[in-house]
């Protein structure tokens, strides 16, 4: 048995995107070949990591299978180094990504329109553009919606004033633009919500560079964080990265010490704490808590917390027949809500399908995450684990990944920023080219 260190394992992951379920069932499964289009349907609801992903890989593992995705975008905006679009660091073309690969060297059809039923007792989804499509399995990856009645005086229209930028796109423009109007001196405020949300560490690499802007724009400004939780992923690191980069100009409060928002006031850019005074700031980034996406509440595809349950060994739900949910949406055990988690699954799940339509057994799947973050441009930090099922449930492999070092060289740091970089073109490549 080859032994990786953990920096060999990261810079591994970095470098080809994705270890996970395909090592294995690629080889097993790779052979299948088929009259091109002419076999069971499968469609596909959503075109973000998950979505794009199976629909690539059912075509790639069984090119007989007829693979409709039906995504509401003509394009897909990546979340995933959407902050650095708000830190100044790139911009929203570098984060764009077309379908034509997908319709064209894959061969899945692509319609650009919205899901607005889905009848899992007529095997059938209904279109918003008009019409329907049957098929013989479904897969929904729609991602996630937010929970807009979880907290006073906010709602869908109060994100124009205080954007959530929690889905890239024009939410990623407002925020930047707000940020890129405020006076020197001003005051910054990101609200992220408790757990579960989508990308963990997520708000935090957003507070370090939007910081990063400010200090070099507009040095007499500071950065608020009013947090729901009492702890964060890679909090350690995140800390000792703004100690030496941001001295002083981020304040972090636990939700326990007043971080936890019960009322919103966006005409007045005001965030009513449970504990404590109202606070008011120039620019407020209100993430507001979350469930799975819209699509799939109607269909009875949730439970009562919004997410949907799931066989975590083939993704198919555990509600209702020949659907299966991945990404976001799905409980997955101990993976978190990540756009390489969502790639992962997205491939077991296309595996499984492909096995089930063709009276095959599902080989035992793995499953990989790991999550950069960028504390600054040349300053990365990571979490990484690979994953497998036991009793039913997915859970961490023992000794896998790991949290990157504390009280490193600046060396290894900027490592990590290249590494995160190297992931980017790897997965977005992995997903939709
Ligand atoms: C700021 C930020 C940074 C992040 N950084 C990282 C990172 O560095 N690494 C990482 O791994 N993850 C990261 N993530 C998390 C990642 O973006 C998500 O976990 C990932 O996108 C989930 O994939 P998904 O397929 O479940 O949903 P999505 O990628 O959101 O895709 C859902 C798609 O479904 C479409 N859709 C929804 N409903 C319908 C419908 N009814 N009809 C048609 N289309 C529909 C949507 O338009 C969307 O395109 C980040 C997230 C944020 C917010």
């Amino acid at each position: 048995m080859i032994k990786l260190s953990r920096r060999k394992f990261i810079r591994l992951l970095g470098a080809t995107g994705t270890v996970s379920a395909l090592g294995t069932l690629g080889v097993t499964l790779g052979g299948c070949s088929g009259k091109p289009g002419a076999g069971p349907r499968v469609v596909v609801v959503g075109g973000g990591f998950g979505g794009a992903t199976c629909a690539k890989y059912l075509r790639r593992f069984n090119p007989s299978i007829q693979v409709t995705l039906v995504e509401r975008n003509a394009s897909f905006v990546t979340c995933p180094f959407s902050n650095t679009v708000l830190g100044g660091l790139q911009d929203m073309d570098s984060i764009q990504h077309s379908y034509d690969a997908l319709r064209m060297q894959h061969g899945v059809k692509v319609l650009q329109d919205q899901v607005t039923a889905i009848d899992p007792a007529g095997n059938r989804v209904t279109l918003q553009g008009g019409g329907e499509l049957e098929y013989d399995r479904l897969v929904v990856s729609p991602g996630i919606d937010f929970r807009w009645d979880s907290i006073e005086g906010l709602d869908e229209s109060t994100s124009d004033t205080i954007p959530h930028a929690w889905k890239a796109g024009p939410q990623t423009i407002t925020l930047r633009s707000q940020l890129e109007t405020m006076a020197d001196g001003g005051v910054v405020i990101i609200a992220p919500p408790d757990n579960p949300f989508r990308c963990p560490p997520g708000p935090y690499e957003r507070a370090s560079l939007i910081v990063n802007y400010l200090k070099t724009y507009k040095p007499r400004s500071k950065l608020l964080i009013l947090d729901a939780k009492d702890k964060f992923s890679k909090q350690g690191l995140f800390m000792q990265a703004w100690e030496q980069l941001y001295p002083g100009m981020i304040e972090w409060v636990k939700g326990s010490d007043g971080g936890k928002i019960y009322r919103v006031d966006a005409a007045n850019r005001t965030l009513h704490p449970e504990i404590g005074d109202p606070v008011t700031a120039d620019v407020i980034n209100f993430i507001p808590p979350q469930q799975a996406g819209a699509i799939v509440h109607a269909a009875g595809l949730v439970n009562a917390d919004g997410w949907c349950p799931v066989d975590q060994r083939t993704f198919a739900s555990t509600l209702q027949p020949n659907i299966h949910v991945i990404g976001d949406a799905s409980i997955a055990g101990k993976m978190p809500k990540s756009g390489f988690a969502a790639n992962s699954q997205a491939k077991v799940c296309a595996a499984a399908i492909v096995s089930e339509l063709g009276g095959t057994a599902m080989p035992d799947p793995s499953y990989v995450n790991t999550c950069y973050s960028l504390v600054a441009p040349d300053y990365g930090i990571s979490v990484a684990a690979v994953y497998r099922l036991q009793d039913g449930k997915i859970v961490k492999v023992e000794g896998s990944g790991g949290v990157s070092p504390m009280d490193v060289p600046a060396e290894y740091r900027r490592d990590e920023a290249r590494y995160a970089r190297g992931w980017y073109q790897s997965i977005t490549q992995d997903a939709f080219g």
